[in-house]
C-alpha cells in the first residue's frame, strides 16, 4: 500500500528513514491511530487535537495544520485497497547528524502516515468477552501524551499475550489506571465508572464517545479514581479503544468478572456505539 513520508507518497516497502532518526534512537516522537469506516475517518478532529496536545507536551512544533493533515490522510485512505482502515501517523524530532539527547537545531521532523486494514473483533470473541490480567503500571509520569516511546506498554501487552489474555490492566498506587493499549471502564451497581483523564492515563477518543453515549442514554456514571478492590469486585469491566471499540472483559486474573459473560450494559453500549458510528458516517 501507499504511505506518506516527508512530503512523498510512495509504496510502504520503499519508505526509508535514517537510523539517526530520533524516533529510532530515543522514541522521541508522537503518534495517533485513527479508525476509518467505509473510507471515512472517525473523530479525526479529536485525534488531531490530541496530536497537538502531545506535540505541545513534548515541545515539538506541529509540521502541519489540521487541514494539511486531513488532506494527507484522505489521500492515503483513498489509495488503500480496503474500505475499513486504521490510519497510523507519526511525527518524530527528525534525524540529526549525531546522537545527542538535547533537541537538534534546524532539523526537520519526520512525518509518516500509513494505513492498514481495520482488524475487527470476531463475533464469537465479542460474545464470550476476553480475558485480562493485572500488572503494576511501570510507565512514566506523562501517560496522557501519545508518544512513540512505548516500551512499558509493549512489555505490559506481552505479559497478557504470554498468558493467553487480550489485555493487561495497569495498577498504580492502588488504583486502576488503564490497559496497555486501551482505556478501562467498570460497572458497579448499575453505575458506569471511569477513571479521570489526568496525567496517569491516555485520554482516549473512544473513552469520550462512551461517556457521551452514557449521558445521552441516561446511564448513571461517575468519573473518579477506581480502587483495585472495586475493579476486582466489579459487575462488568470493559476495555475501549479506536480499534477494539467497546469490548467486555469477562475474566480477570483467572477469576470471572461478574457472571463471567459480557454484562447487559456492555452489550447496550456496544449497540449504541455502532448506531452512533453509522449516524456520524451518514452525515
Ligand atoms: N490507552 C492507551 C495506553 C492506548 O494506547 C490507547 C490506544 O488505543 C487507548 C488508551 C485508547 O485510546 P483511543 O480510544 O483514542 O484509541
Amino acid at each position: 500500500t501507499t504511505c506518506y513520508l516527508n512530503g512523498d507518497y510512495l509504496p510502504l516497502a520503499e519508505a526509508r528513514v535514517s537510523p539517526l532518526d530520533r524516533g529510532f534512537l530515543f522514541g522521541d516522537g508522537a503518534y495517533e491511530v485513527i479508525p476509518v469506516y467505509s473510507r471515512r475517518p472517525f473523530r479525526i478532529g479529536e485525534h488531531l487535537r490530541r496530536l497537538q496536545q502531545t506535540l505541545d507536551g513534548i515541545r515539538l512544533v506541529n509540521p502541519h495544520t489540521v487541514d494539511e493533515w486531513a488532506e494527507r490522510i484522505a489521500r492515503i485512505v483513498a489509495a488503500a485497497p480496503f474500505a475499513d482502515q486504521s490510519v497510523y501517523l507519526q511525527v518524530t524530532r527528525g534525524a540529526d547528524t549525531k546522537r545527542d539527547h538535547a533537541f537538534p537545531k534546524d532539523v526537520a521532523p519526520t512525518v509518516f502516515i500509513f494505513t492498514a486494514p481495520l482488524t475487527t473483533t470476531p463475533d464469537s470473541v465479542r460474545a464470550s468477552g476476553v480475558a485480562a490480567v493485572t500488572a503494576p503500571d511501570e510507565r512514566w509520569a506523562r501517560c496522557d501524551l501519545k508518544v512513540v516511546a512505548l516500551l512499558a506498554n509493549v512489555l505490559a501487552r506481552q505479559h497478557a499475550v504470554d498468558q493467553g489474555c487480550a489485555e493487561t490492566i495497569l495498577l498504580r498506587d492502588g488504583c486502576m489506571i488503564e490497559g496497555a493499549a486501551s482505556n478501562i471502564f467498570v460497572v458497579r451497581g448499575g453505575v458506569l465508572l471511569a477513571p479521570p483523564k489526568d496525567r496517569r492515563m491516555l485520554p482516549g477518543i473512544t473513552y469520550d464517545v462512551v461517556l457521551e453515549l452514557a449521558a445521552a442514554h441516561g446511564v448513571p456514571y461517575a468519573v473518579r479514581d477506581i480502587a483495585e478492590a472495586e475493579l476486582r469486585s466489579a459487575d462488568e469491566v470493559w476495555m475501549t479503544s479506536s480499534t477494539k471499540e467497546v469490548l467486555a472483559i469477562t475474566t480477570l486474573d483467572g477469576e470471572p468478572v461478574g457472571a463471567g459473560v459480557p454484562g447487559p450494559l456492555a452489550q447496550r453500549m456496544h449497540d449504541w456505539y455502532q448506531l452512533f458510528k453509522d449516524e456520524v458516517m451518514r452525515r
